[in-house]
């Protein structure tokens, strides 16, 4: 099955909720997981099933980051904050750099997530 991250800083999280309800029938196919306060938003607001792992600052993105490792997830959309530096900075870093590694799909703006998106429904 076809297995999507979704992952959103705080300024994005809205961004991220419009997204999944444009793309809401769609994502109800795949298994989804996303990280702590993603997630909940996600499972409050649009009523999708979803896996949460740890918030990000927590290590959320590293449980997602071995995911990717493990050749088990087929997508990544994650909504980054560019204009306000994230305490961990690193954490992110570390998950953009293994999904380059693994040829990982991953979109960090929505226009991307929007080619993302169409791509998994090929
Ligand atoms: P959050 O984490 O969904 O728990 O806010 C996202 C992040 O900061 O990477």
């Amino acid at each position: 099955m076809t297995r999507v991250a979704l992952i959103a800083h705080d300024e994005k999280k809205p961004d991220l909720i419009d997204f999944a309800r444009a793309h809401e029938d769609q994502l109800r196919a795949y298994d989804l997981i996303a990280t702590g306060t993603t997630g909940k938003r996600l499972i409050d607001e649009v009523g999708l099933e979803i896996e949460r792992k740890e918030s990000g600052p927590l290590g959320g993105d590293m449980m997602i980051g071995s995911e990717v490792a493990e050749g088990k997830l087929d997508g990544i959309v994650f909504l980054r904050d560019p204009l306000r530096a994230q305490p961990h900075e690193p954490d992110i870093s570390a998950l953009l750099r293994i999904c380059d590694v693994h040829d990982t799909a991953l979109a960090t703006n929505l226009a991307s997530a929007e080619f993302l998106i169409e791509g998994l429904a090929e």
